[in-house]
């Protein structure tokens, strides 16, 4: 299959393509996303097989208007409303009892069903003008990090999508807050950039999904008991005092050794280091692309330097702990 690569000019060309069946990737705030009409069986079956999906994996339904909530969602309960009203559009997904319409193919039968309503205008404007709801997991070969720049879009899909769309955003870096609302106990299942700190300013009894924070128990997320985010290399993070974490990895620098710096650290000797900059926002920013980055140069070992924070400190901490199949180190 021929893969059109185009900037947001060719948004009704791609948008048409939804409508008939077609699957484009698009950038949104998190990541880029690969879209299929959501009421489409055939379609649907086409994302899970670009990307080489598993079929018990959920997909998240993307709308650009409220007013299409109904259409997926059977019942809209008031902690829903109050945080659509704060955090829509945004990196949000919420999870709704479904209505019979939503088909199996993305709910991989369940009955509950995941929307999201993204405030990238790229992403708005495809979805609008495609005159459905899109369906659409990160844009990346099951297993490998989520895209973030459209490099990484091309080197997993070319071939195996209709269209690429090249556009500015994933400003967030990491995929949405997955925050189920569909009964009274409002639980997030996959931390993001929506915070539980804010969530909890809304819906202050909200927590965070068990499997979240106990290793021995599994994700309610089915995406999150899936290896993720992993790139060839391994990975090994590094946390503590920083500057214990500093002299722990020097000791082990040669040109096949990567690093991930956080605030700054210098490592003369290793074959890439990487700044993740001066805060979590930044580390959420940049942890995906350069994960595939050290992929790229050839790098065996990547050891991360981390600190344990809050906020999306709690995300970065989630996708990292997967890149590296828990294989962390405490100095
Ligand atoms: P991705 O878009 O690739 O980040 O994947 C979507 C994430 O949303 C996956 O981790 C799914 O398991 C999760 N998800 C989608 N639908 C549901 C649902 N109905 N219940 C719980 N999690 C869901
Ligand atoms: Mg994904």
């Amino acid at each position: 299959m021929t893969t059109k690569i185009v900037t947001k000019e060719y948004i009704p060309e791609a948008a048409k393509c939804l409508n008939e069946g077609g699957t484009v990737v698009f950038p949104t705030e998190t990541v880029y996303g690969l879209g299929a009409d959501a009421f489409n069986a055939d379609a649907v079956k086409k994302i899970f097989v670009a990307k080489g999906r598993p079929g018990d994996n959920p997909l998240i339904i993307h709308i650009s208007d409220i007013s299409q909530l109904p259409l997926l969602a059977k019942e809209i309960p008031d902690n829903a409303v109050l945080l659509a009203k704060e955090f829509w559009p945004g990196p949000l997904t919420m999870i709704f009892k479904k209505t019979p319409q939503v088909i199996n193919e993305v709910t991989a039968g369940l009955d509950t069903v995941a929307v999201r309503y993204p405030s990238n205008l790229i992403a708005h404007d495809l979805i609008e003008q495609s005159m459905t709801v899109i369906a659409a997991p990160s844009a990346n070969l099951s297993g490998s990090p989520s895209p973030t720049v459209c490099s990484d879009v091309v080197d997993d899909l070319n071939g195996r999508v209709d269209y690429i769309i090249d556009g500015t955003g994933c400003e967030i870096g990491l995929e949405s807050t997955v925050v189920d609302v569909s009964d009274e106990k409002v639980t997030i299942l996959r931390p993001g950039a929506i915070t539980l700190e804010m969530i909890r300013e809304f819906v202050p009894n909200a927590t965070l999904d068990g499997g979240l924070i106990d290793n021995d128990k599994i994700p309610k997320c089915p995406g999150l008991k899936y290896t993720h985010y992993s790139p060839n290399a391994d990975v090994i993070v590094v946390q503590g005092n920083m500057d214990n974490v500093r002299k722990y990895i020097s000791c082990r620098v040669s040109p096949d050794i990567g690093v991930i710096t956080y605030k700054g650290g210098d490592y003369p000797g290793a074959g890439l280091v990487l700044n993740a900059g001066d805060n979590m926002t930044s580390y959420a920013h940049n942890l995906f692309t350069y994960l595939r980055r050290f992929d790229k140069n050839n790098i065996k070992t990547v050891y991360a330097e981390f600190s344990v924070e809050d906020g999306i400190g709690v995300a970065v901490r989630n996708r990292l702990y997967k890149a590296c199949g828990h294989k962390i180190i405490e100095v």
